[in-house]
């Protein structure tokens, strides 16, 4: 597939596109975040400590997330949360470890808090035959009252990489896997050409979607957070 370059973000509090590496500096001054903080505050939730997660596509830089988890949250919520946003095409298996194949396996009931007390970075692994590898990094912490009811909140996501018609260079937005698999092409197409496309041996197009896990086993979307 044809690689797409994108490293920049967008922020679910404010809207602002940001630079991937700007993050953190973004969120400190960010008024939108800052004011969800506020509220949550004033709120009756129970303050504990909350975990600031880069999670980083293994090779392909231009999807990533950052998240704010409950510290009291177990892993199987992350499990959850990367499953419905990026992964889920079938209900394979998923694994949390320190290092990824070989490391040390970490059980989907252990909390958040708990794995990042020895490491500051896990691995996921979802489907041990055609596997996504997504890296799970603390790049800050904070003792707060969660800005939402629920164990994780996005405040950032990559912007959608944006594809080239393997036809005509113009925006994708299909893909094929026939030419994928097939031919070896990349197997992006725009409407147009996406319209009169003479492959179906591997059933209809998939729709170009924000996922480290397209063109892996039949992965379809959404790629839309759980909640
Ligand atoms: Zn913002
Ligand atoms: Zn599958
Ligand atoms: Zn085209
Ligand atoms: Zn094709």
């Amino acid at each position: 597939m044809a690689r797409a370059k994108q490293t920049k973000g967008k922020c679910d509090f404010c809207g602002q596109e940001i630079a991937k590496a700007s993050v953190v500096k973004h969120l400190a001054a960010c008024a939108s975040w800052q004011a969800a903080i506020a509220k949550a505050e004033a709120s009756k939730r129970k303050s504990e400590p909350l975990y600031h997660l880069r999670v980083q596509a293994k090779g392909q830089p231009e999807f990533w997330l950052n998240l704010e988890m409950r510290g009291s949250a177990a892993l199987k919520e992350l499990d959850h949360y990367l499953r419905e946003i990026w992964l889920e095409c079938c209900g394979h298996m998923s694994q949390f470890s320190y290092g990824g194949w070989g490391g040390e396996e970490i059980s989907n009931s252990c909390t958040i808090g708990k794995a990042l007390e020895f490491n500051d970075e896990l691995t996921h692994i979802y489907d041990f035959g055609t596997e996504s590898v997504s890296l799970v990094k603390m790049v800050g912490n904070r003792k707060g009252r969660p800005v939402t009811s629920h164990p994780i909140t996005l405040l950032v996501r990559n912007i959608p990489p944006v594809y080239e018609c393997k036809e005509c260079q113009q925006p994708a937005a299909w893909l094929c896997m026939e030419c994928v698999y097939e031919d070896g092409a990349m197997g992006t197409l725009c409407e147009l050409h996406a319209e009169n496309h003479p492959h179906e041996e591997y059933g209809e197009l998939i729709p170009l979607v924000n996922s480290p896990r397209l063109g892996l086993c039949g992965y379809d979307g959404p790629a839309e957070p759980p909640y």
